[in-house]
């Protein structure tokens, strides 16, 4: 706990009175540090490409160029660290506009059977190409629900990309969708690596990572669950991780459904 004080004299017919005003500062003080650890990281985040870039280009112009297979695999490594630079700052500005909670969903009628299955074509040949077998699990019916398509088909493209990233060639990877009791329920499964208990709590905060080289070396911003989660609170429900290290990682998350229409 950490406390502001304030003291105030006060004179009053010959007596003195003393009134201590206590002020609990601790919330204040750790969104101050919050906003300057993500400040801190973002720069980091910016400046190892960039350092990477600075460096390929000076190679090339100090003479690399006129070696074609060089300038070659020179050039692809600047190419790979711009599109990584890219994602960052989309990630980034995607954050900061579900920060600005003015910003209203824009909700439509959405069948989730078709959102989901299209969302299972995206990733078909990445899993193909690491022989990992990605599956769905839908039940018969799936109605019709109210729901931002953009932003909740992000949220699955997060899951998914995460749960064949961290998940190593011949895996498997499950998408299970359930209707309970007026909510949508959504899993992704997978047979990777897994994630140790103690940093399950923390994997919704932003550029938390639990290796922080892998996750880079994949191509991660470590801001994926971050804005998953927030689109996830917008809806109004809820996400969360249940983990094994070495057998797999399921990430679940909720939404209520408000109108829905009967196929
Ligand atoms: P990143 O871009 O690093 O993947 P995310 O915010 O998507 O960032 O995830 C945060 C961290 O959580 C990752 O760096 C990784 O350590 C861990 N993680 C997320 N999904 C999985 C998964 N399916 N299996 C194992 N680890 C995961």
């Amino acid at each position: 706990l950490r406390m502001t004080l304030n003291k105030i004299h006060h004179f009053h017919e010959g007596k003195i009175s003393l009134i201590i005003v206590l002020r609990d500062v601790t919330k204040e003080e750790n969104l101050e540090q919050m906003r300057k650890d993500f400040v801190a990281n973002v720069s980091h985040e910016l400046r190892t490409p960039l350092t990477t870039l600075k460096s390929y280009l000076e190679a090339l112009d100090e003479g690399a160029i006129e070696d074609p297979e060089l300038a070659h695999r020179f050039i692809k490594v600047t190419r790979y660290e711009t599109d990584r630079m890219i994602r960052l700052v989309n990630d980034l500005l995607q954050l900061s506009r579900l920060d600005e909670k003015k910003i209203k969903l824009k909700r439509s009628l959405v069948s989730v059977r078709e959102m989901i299955e299209d969302v299972i074509d995206r990733f078909s040949f990445q899993a193909r190409q690491r022989s990992i077998e990605l599956t769905l699990d839908l039940p018969d019916y799936l109605p019709t629900i109210e729901l931002d398509r953009d932003q909740i088909d992000q949220v699955l493209d997060n899951l998914i990309s995460n749960a064949i990233k961290y998940t190593g060639d011949q895996g498997k990877v499950r998408v299970i969708a359930r209707l309970k009791q007026n909510r949508l329920f959504i899993e992704v499964e997978d047979t990777g690596i897994g994630i140790p208990k103690k940093h399950l709590s923390r994997l919704f905060e932003r550029f938390y990572r639990v290796d922080k080289a892998r996750s880079r070396e994949l191509g991660g911003t470590g801001l994926g669950l971050a804005i998953a989660h927030e689109i996830i609170k917008a809806h109004h429900g809820e996400i969360e991780v249940e983990s094994e290290v070495g057998k797999g990682t399921k990430v679940r998350f909720f939404i209520p459904i408000t109108t829905t229409k009967e196929d």
